[in-house]
C-alpha cells in the first residue's frame, strides 16, 4: 500500500545551510580530544574552553568555509550538539 504523505516541510534543518550558529556559543572542553592550544582559552581556575575571536565565533572555525579546522579533535559538546536538536533550532532562529 503506497500512504500518501500531504505536508513535507520544504525548509530542513542542515549545517549546510546555517552558517555555523553553533560555533558562536561558549564550548567547554571537558575531555582529552586533541584541541590544539592556540585554540583554547584558559580561565584563572585551570578551566577551558575554545577561544572566540571578536567576530563572536570559535577561532577553529575557517571564515571562508564555515567549517571546523578541527573536526577530527573537536571537543565533545560540538560532537554532542545534534543537527536538528532543540538548541540548534534555538541558536539557528537567533542567530538568523
Ligand atoms: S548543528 Fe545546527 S546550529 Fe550547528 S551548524 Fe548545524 S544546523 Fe547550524
Ligand atoms: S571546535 Fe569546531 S565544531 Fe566546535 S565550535 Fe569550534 S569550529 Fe565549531
Amino acid at each position: 500500500m503506497q500512504i500518501k504523505i500531504k505536508h513535507i516541510t520544504t525548509e530542513t534543518v542542515s549545517c549546510s545551510s546555517c552558517k555555523a550558529c553553533c560555533c558562536r556559543l561558549e564550548v567547554m572542553i571537558i575531555s582529552e580530544t586533541g584541541v590544539p592550544k592556540k585554540y583554547i582559552s584558559f580561565d584563572k581556575w585551570g578551566g577551558e574552553t575554545m577561544l572566540r575571536l571578536s567576530d563572536g565565533w570559535c577561532a577553529a572555525l575557517d571564515r571562508e568555509t564555515m567549517m571546523c579546522t578541527i573536526y577530527e579533535n573537536r571537543p565533545w559538546i560540538c560532537r554532542e550538539f545534534e543537527m536538528g536538536s532543540y538548541e540548534c533550532v534555538t541558536q539557528r532562529a537567533e542567530v538568523n
